[in-house]
């Protein structure tokens, strides 16, 4: 595996390899778990090439969020990447991604106005201007992103869409830990209560799908047996918890009509820590 830093040694990296190849990229923001392997893996049976990205990018967090203590391994990284098969990878600094001047962004809108785009204003502008720069500095066939997120994944596709990227957007399943808990790189930030705490939120999702199975349709109802759970939990605070449409990410919970299909999103703050989950609810 080959590590770059700058966008020059980036470009002659990628060069060197067959113009035909057909290239997989995973972005990331470092600290890596098995979700991200999953994706690196995944690319690597896909792809020819595998070029995976550690960047914390600065502009998709918020005023006062976590982006000076997000959690950082540059030499563990490494050895994850080459081990789940990463042919390049690129770990630029701040400075080499944005110019002091920079002034461009790319914004999704309607997708981006709930859920997290609630509470995270700018977080999705963020999100899509810095994958923008990755899809043009690394030309991929393919992109491989997590369900974790899911509204990211969805704003993704909706931005491929519409500026004709030419590439084919991978969205894999979330890697959980043995108990159930969405693996995450902000995880590391949780005591051994908090960690306990954090259940609540798969916990959440499976009370919801319980309800479902016991022949619950509506979803206002479906809404309330996961924020049942969730308020159960003393260190717990909801940021959303929703039933949404799982294409349009709607809140469904408006309408007191039953549904055929349903998506359980939700962020919660376990202490000073925001955490998110999803699920299908709808499963048989
Ligand atoms: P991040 O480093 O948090 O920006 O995540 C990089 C990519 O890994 C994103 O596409 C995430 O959706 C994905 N990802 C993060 N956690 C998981 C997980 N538990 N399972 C699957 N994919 C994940």
């Amino acid at each position: 595996m080959k590590t770059v830093e700058s966008k020059t040694a980036l470009r002659e990296a990628l060069a060197a390899f067959q113009p035909d190849a057909t290239v997989g990229l995973v972005p990331t923001m470092g600290f890596l778990h098995e979700g991200h392997l999953s994706l690196m893996r995944k690319a690597r049976e896909e792809c020819d090439v595998v070029v995976a990205t550690i960047f914390v990018n600065p502009t998709q967090f918020e005023q006062g969020e976590d982006l000076d203590s997000y959690p950082r391994d540059a030499r563990g990284d490494a050895d994850k990447c080459a081990d789940a098969g990463v042919d390049l990878l690129w770990t630029p600094a701040v400075s080499t991604v944005y110019e002091p001047d920079h002034s461009t962004e790319v914004k999704v809108s309607g997708l981006t106005a709930g859920l997290c785009g609630q509470s995270r204003p700018n977080h999705f502008a963020g999100v899509t201007t810095i994958v923008s720069k990755l899809f043009n500095l690394t030309q991929p066939d393919r992109a491989y992103f997590g369900q974790k997120d899911y509204q990211q994944l969805a704003v993704i596709r909706r931005m491929v869409r519409d500026l004709d990227f030419p590439i084919d957007i991978v969205g894999m399943p979330i890697v959980r830990e043995p108990d159930g808990l969405a693996m995450s790189s902000r995880n590391a930030y949780l005591s051994e209560r908090e960690r306990k705490a954090g259940l609540c939120l798969s916990r959440a999702l499976d009370a919801a799908q319980l309800a479902w199975n016991a022949g619950e349709r509506i979803p206002s109802q479906l809404r309330d047996a996961m924020r049942r759970v969730v308020n159960d939990e003393p260190l717990a605070r909801i940021d959303y918890a929703e039933i949404v449409d799982p294409t349009t990410l709607e809140d469904l919970t408006e309408q007191n009509q039953p549904v055929e299909q349903a998506l359980g999103v939700l962020a919660v703050f376990i202490g000073e820590t925001r955490l998110i989950d999803n699920a299908r609810i709808d499963e048989p």
